[in-house]
């Protein structure tokens, strides 16, 4: 039979890696790619919306290439599928699996839509190295809650499945794809103008979105054989001024890259020569992802405190004028604001800078719940992503995943540690910019003239700091080992070592 397919771009916004795709335009005479804009679904903010509409005419441009077009609908999928599966005669549906409990809610309406009219449904697994289903039956239907166990449970299924060929126009021999030449109007990507967003406003356009862009930059990465080969995450640095690590992350959550793609590339790389292991190794970033994404399929409320079943119950208290201080970058320290400023205009920041303001938020200074966090995050950052968002939260936050929470960031001698003369303080914060190094971090420490010097004073020009560290942290502390108790699963280090001394003996385990 040749059928009239649509395929449903979500994720995977990409040619190459998408066996869903490939599936659509098996024995197909007809074939709509379609995308549908659903305004009620996401809090995502003008940086990633910016991205998505640079993937969509990134897409657009590959399959016209190919004599194919997108389509872009808006709507809700509910309410449009019924419509197109009329107007498109539509046999066949295809789309990628998506894991998150949301997501699934919805395609399990679709495909039931789907099933009343006729149309044969086909999903494939390629957003993530392994289907999240296989290895969950192999964990007796529970996520594995360390990353040793599920790196055991991996092995036992060998190395991911190599990534399925690109589509290419021999696919689509026989294919047509009907378009009108009002197709612009009718379907077009819009632009950011007409989604709201004034571009004007908007921060540096550092990481275009797009399946082109994603593999330039994977090329660009993969050249650099030494560095893939020695990459260990926690020697990369906050505080460096170009990203010191992949910035492949808002690709691959859009799946402009395939995660498979990825991960045999480094393994080209790694081939025959020593290189590092996971969990610090490139590899071992993606099994960290591939972690979380198991995790977030299957553990219920995994992006909230209440109802979820790993997560530490805790009293955090509602400062929403704590929680507006840290979202705009006004705490007063200048660590914590240059890195809140380097989320909001150009939407990526360092791993270990998103350790340092979600334990500042949390349970550091501002005792402000991880789940506020996660929302801002899931605005600002490019790679929001439901999964890897919350697992990370609920870790930072010492909710899950990660108990030793008398681990504390310092928001003074965390960025030091790289970046003693504040190089990235005074680009993100230019108001800081003429302090002495001195001062750089701790600037109502400055004497008077020497504020006066720098043109800013503290008070008057930059916030005095919102808490004092050490006292805050400290009270924290015991409100965390409170809520610990109360839940039963005390787990107190041995000797019990001071907030300070913790700070100084950082354990290269906490940077997962
Ligand atoms: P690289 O170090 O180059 O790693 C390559 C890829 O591995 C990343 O692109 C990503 O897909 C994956 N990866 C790396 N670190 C992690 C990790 N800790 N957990 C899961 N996957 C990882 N990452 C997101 O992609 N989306 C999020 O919404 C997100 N929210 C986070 C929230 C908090 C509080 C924290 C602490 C971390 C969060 N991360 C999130 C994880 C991590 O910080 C980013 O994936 C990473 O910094 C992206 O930069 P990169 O592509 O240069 O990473």
């Amino acid at each position: 039979m040749q059928h009239s397919s649509i395929h449903w771009f979500r994720k995977g916004l990409r040619l190459h890696d998408n066996p869903a795709l490939l599936a659509a335009a098996t024995d197909c005479c007809r074939l709509h790619p379609l995308f549908i804009l659903d305004p009620s679904s996401n809090r995502a903010g003008a940086n990633a919306r910016r991205f998505l509409l640079d993937a969509l005419l990134d897409l657009d441009g590959s399959l016209r290439e190919m004599g194919s077009r997108l389509f872009v609908v808006r709507g809700c999928p509910q309410e449009v599928f019924p419509c197109l599966f009329r107007a498109w005669g539509t046999t066949r549906l295809t789309f990628e699996v998506d894991t998150e409990p949301p997501a699934r809610q919805r395609d399990t309406a679709v495909a039931e839509l789907a099933a009343q009219h006729g149309v044969e449904v086909i999903q494939k697994v390629s957003h993530t190295l392994y289907d999240t289903e296989r290895v969950l039956a192999l964990n007796g239907g529970k996520a594995p809650l360390t990353y040793k166990h599920l790196q055991s449970l991996l092995t036992s299924l060998g190395p991911p499945e190599k990534p399925a060929p690109a589509l290419t126009q021999e696919h689509l021999q026989g294919c047509h794809t009907p378009c009108q030449t009002s197709h612009d109007t009718d379907y077009g990507v819009p632009t950011l103008e007409e989604l709201g967003q004034n571009p004007a406003e908007m921060g540096p356009h550092l990481y275009p979105g797009g399946e082109t862009a994603a593999l330039a930059r994977l090329d660009a990465h993969m050249e650099r054989t030494a560095w893939v080969r020695g990459f260990k995450k926690p020697e990369t640095e906050p505080t460096s001024l170009s990203p010191s690590t992949t910035v492949l992350s808002p690709y691959i959550k859009f799946g402009c890259l395939s995660v498979r793609t990825f991960w045999w590339r480094l393994d080209e790389v790694y081939q025959g020569r020593e290189h590092s292991q996971p969990p610090v190794s490139l590899h071992g970033q993606l099994l960290w992802r591939e972690f979380f994404y198991t995790a977030g399929a299957s553990i219920p409320n995994f992006d909230r405190m209440v109802g979820n079943p790993i997560c530490l119950q805790v009293d955090w208290d509602d400062n929403p004028q704590y929680l507006r201080a840290w979202r705009e970058g006004q705490t007063g320290y200048p660590f914590i604001d240059a890195i809140m400023t380097q989320l909001r205009s150009e939407g990526w920041i360092h791993h270990l800078a998103r350790h340092a303001v979600a334990c500042f938020l949390t349970r550091g200074d501002l005792w402000v719940s991880w789940e506020e966090g996660l929302k801002v995050f899931e605005e600002l950052l490019l790679d929001a992503d439901w999964s890897l968002n919350a697992g990370n939260w609920l870790w930072l936050g010492s909710s899950a995943f990660f108990h030793r929470y008398f681990h504390v960031y310092s928001p003074v001698a965390f960025g030091k540690k790289t970046d003693r003369d504040g190089a990235y303080i005074r680009k993100y914060l230019p108001i800081l910019k003429d302090f002495p190094a001195e001062y750089i971090y701790e600037p109502w420490k400055a004497p008077r003239a020497v504020q006066e010097r720098a043109g800013c004073l503290v008070g008057t020009h930059y916030p005095r700091p919102i808490v004092e560290h050490r006292a805050a942290s400290e009270r924290n502390l015991g409100r965390m080992k409170a809520a610990r108790a109360q839940k039963g699963t005390k787990r107190e280090p041995p000797a019990g070592p001071s907030v300070a001394e913790s700070r100084r003996k950082k354990s290269k385990a906490e940077q997962h």
